[in-house]
């Protein structure tokens, strides 16, 4: 069975006490792979090895920078077909997605941050006849990136490159649960000629290995994405000791469609916000809100093309739908089917595990589930999911849909289909959130800021947000 290797110092290395933990496919239920548990004696050696970097790292010149991430860029894209095949096997997506998103868009976020770094400056402030102000923006030092198992290389990377495009060098963890792909980033990083310790990925648990990186004394600021209850430990932890913190949290997104939308192109949108990536996409629109005279027609057009979406292996290309990420989370996903219905909900499809035929039948698979007939504050409608269930509500007026979009304590992303402008420029304002789609969803421009208000987090990543966020100001005032 494959063991893989922690990434640091520029060599594939064995974890310290050699524990290893089982890696699951989560399409056929099966053990395939062990990676390593690591240990805080681990992390510390990747600190010692990227404290030794950052001297020779940071003060190399942004050409030199941009150019060993721009070849990472490029091996990501030639290594296409093997990292999404791997990521399908990892996270039980079907492999089209991760070859159409996951792994294009890894590649995209080195080859943007390794041209952004060269775009990237700071202020001058002229104080008129008497002083100049300029801002230096250096790096950090020793920072911490930690990621999700959702979008295991995509997530990782949106980090990584900024973080080390500003000079940084960086200690990585990517989710126990999806480790692979930043297991064969090492590789690529190795071949890319990435110097030894700048980039150093220790894998193993977050309340171990994680936990480590959090709580070092060195490791100067910690960008994360996952759960809100894990982001609030790692407040807890980082805040008292004055860390840098980049923190994107979970969501409950609402989507609010109008009876005046461009209804194909928003029923056609709305399957994709609602169970891309089988629903585990921090950005999906898990709250469908629809205006009364629409909502008739809606539901049915929207529950026959629902029930018709194959969920299956993720090697067929037919499948829409693959593995949930584990028995664990396909289980928690179910939970929340039954509190619907506890809760008066209606399960309008969906609602129940699939067990495909051959190969994939002990894999962890749930039938997409639209459930119509809850309050908008009921616990299904506030607490976050993340899996391929959404529920449909009606409503009647612009007032009350605000009410019921801001209710939750998330505030990620927000969707709305009109086609009244006034209207969406007065929602867009209104709707606490982050990022605000309108008549579109998932449509990114990586200069944008990205990041969420509420319990969905602290900062923005995105353009030079992330390189404002791994750099440190310093001004400088000269009296003349
Ligand atoms: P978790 O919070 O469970 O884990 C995220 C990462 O943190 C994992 O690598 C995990 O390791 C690690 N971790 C867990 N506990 C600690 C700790 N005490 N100290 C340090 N690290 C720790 O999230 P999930 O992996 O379950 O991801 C799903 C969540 O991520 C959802 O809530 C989703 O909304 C959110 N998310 C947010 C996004 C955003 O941009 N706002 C984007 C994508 C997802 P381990 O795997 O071992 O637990």
């Amino acid at each position: 069975m494959q063991k893989i290797a922690n990434y640091i110092n520029g060599a594939l290395v064995p974890p310290n006490k050699s524990n290893y933990l089982d890696n699951y496919e989560p399409a056929t239920g099966q053990v395939y792979a062990q990676i390593p548990d690591s240990s805080t004696e681990d992390v510390e050696h990747a600190y010692v090895a990227a404290k030794a970097a950052f001297p020779a790292w940071s003060t190399l010149s942004t050409d030199e920078r941009s150019k060993i991430l721009y070849r990472i860029a490029s091996l990501i894209e030639e290594n296409l077909e093997s990292l999404a095949a791997a990521e399908s096997k990892d996270n039980g997506k079907p492999e089209w997605l991760a070859k159409m998103v996951d792994i294009p868009r890894a590649a995209s976020n080195f080859r943007f941050y390794s041209t952004a770094i060269q775009h990237y400056a700071a202020g001058a402030h002229a104080m008129s006849n008497k002083a100049i102000n300029y801002t230096l923006r250096g790096a950090i030092g020793v920072v911490g990136c930690i990621s999700p198992w959702n979008l295991p290389l995509y997530l990782f990377t949106w980090k990584i490159a900024p973080a080390l495009a500003a000079g940084n060098c960086v200690v990585a963890k990517p989710s126990e649960v999806t480790p692979m792909t930043a297991f064969l980033l090492s590789q690529i990083c190795i071949e890319a000629g990435l110097p030894a310790g700048v980039l150093n990925i220790v894998h193993g648990l977050g309340h171990s290995a994680g936990n480590a990186i959090v709580s070092h004394p060195n490791i100067k600021a910690i960008s994360f994405t996952g759960g809100t209850q894990t982001g609030a430990q790692i407040a807890k932890i980082a805040a008292p000791m004055f860390k840098k913190l980049s923190l994107e949290l979970g969501g409950k997104n609402p989507n609010i469609i109008f009876a005046d939308c461009d209804y194909d192109k928003m029923l056609s949108t709305t399957l994709r916000s609602s169970f891309a990536n089988q629903g585990q996409i921090c950005l999906c629109g898990s709250r469908i809100f629809v205006e009364r005279p629409l909502y008739e027609r809606f539901k049915k057009d929207f529950v026959q093309r629902v029930a018709a979406m194959k969920v299956g292996d993720p090697l067929d290309k037919n499948s829409k739908l693959g593995a949930v990420v584990s028995k664990a989370h396909q289980e928690k996903v179910l939970s929340y089917v039954s509190l619907a219905k506890e809760e008066g909900g209606h399960v309008l499809c969906g609602g129940y595990a699939v067990h495909p035929e051959g190969r994939c039948k002990e894999g962890y698979f749930i039938a997409p589930t639209v459930i119509e007939g809850l309050e908008y504050d009921c616990r299904t409608n506030q607490e976050e999911i993340f899996g391929p269930v959404v529920t449909i509500m009606p409503f009647d007026t612009e007032q009350e849909v605000l009410e019921y979009a801001n209710s939750v304590v998330y505030g990620l992303a927000s969707t709305l289909w009109t086609s009244n402008i006034s209207r969406a420029t007065r929602m867009a304002q209104e709707i606490e959130a982050g990022i605000v789609w309108v008549n579109c969803w998932l449509l990114r421009d990586l200069r944008t800021p990205f990041g969420g208000v509420k319990a969905s987090g602290v900062g923005r990543e995105g353009g030079f947000h992330a390189l404002d966020f791994f750099t440190e100001p310093k001004n400088v005032c000269i009296e003349y």
